[in-house]
């Protein structure tokens, strides 16, 4: 099985010393690359700026924007049989990047344009035979958003989370894993250690059910 599994922030240019980012960590990705490629998966990973270290044995794209991340997806997804989307992708950025460090103002606006979103972009290209698995941090109806946006994106799967923890490595939140035929998985409190095994072997399944279905 090859997997592609994008993770941590993006980061989105005001000029060349400032950004717009999020305080996303990587930790779930890169546990996810680890484990997958322990078990013996081809992965690739698609890595947005972190503190970590790449996991040995893994073949690592790293980027930096969003836009970057979008042109990664799309040239490694179609050689790839699951493509787990675990980065927090910023959803605008600048309309602008000053080419030059911007001199100190008082009160100024800074126009957004919104970034593309990959999913959306994954699920035209998508074969029937690929899974794609997705996130989502919810600050409020952590089910009823995961389910929307399983749904709007055409995922396999979605693990939606809420925002408590959000950036802070290790620690414990709501989270569920969303099946388009309405099962839910109820992960509250878990590792993230614990939750990479558990999304791996969910993965596991549906690749078994599709190569079955497919032959
Ligand atoms: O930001 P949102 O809640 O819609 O994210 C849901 C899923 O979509 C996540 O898996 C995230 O990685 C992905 N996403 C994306 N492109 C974006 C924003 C988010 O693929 N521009």
């Amino acid at each position: 099985m090859k997997i592609l599994i994008t993770a941590g922030p993006t980061r989105e240019f005001i000029d060349p010393v400032r950004f717009i980012s999020n305080p996303a960590t990587g930790q779930l990705g890169y546990l996810l690359a680890k484990k997958a490629k322990n078990l013996s998966y081809n992965v690739t990973l698609i890595s947005g700026p972190t503190y970590l270290d790449y996991p040995e044995g893994v073949a690592v794209v790293p980027v930096l924007s969003a836009l970057d991340m979008f042109n990664a997806v799309l040239k490694h997804f179609p050689s790839h049989d699951v493509l787990i989307m675990s980065a927090a992708v910023s959803d605008w950025k600048p309309q602008k990047i000053s080419p030059e460090k911007l001199k100190k103002k008082f009160v100024w606006n800074l126009k957004l344009i919104p970034n593309p979103d990959i999913l959306k972009k994954v699920i035209q290209i998508k074969k029937e035979s690929q899974i794609v698995a997705g996130f989502a941090l919810e600050s409020s109806h952590i089910l009823e958003n995961g389910w929307k946006k399983l749904k709007e994106k055409n995922m396999d799967m979605i693990i939606a989370n809420d925002v408590s923890y959000f950036g802070q490595g290790d620690k414990k939140s709501r989270i569920f894993i969303i099946f388009p035929d309405k099962t839910i998985e109820n992960c509250t409190g878990f590792t993230k250690t614990r939750l990479s095994s558990i999304i791996l072997d969910k993965i596991k399944t549906l690749y078994e059910q599709k190569q079955t279905k497919d032959g």
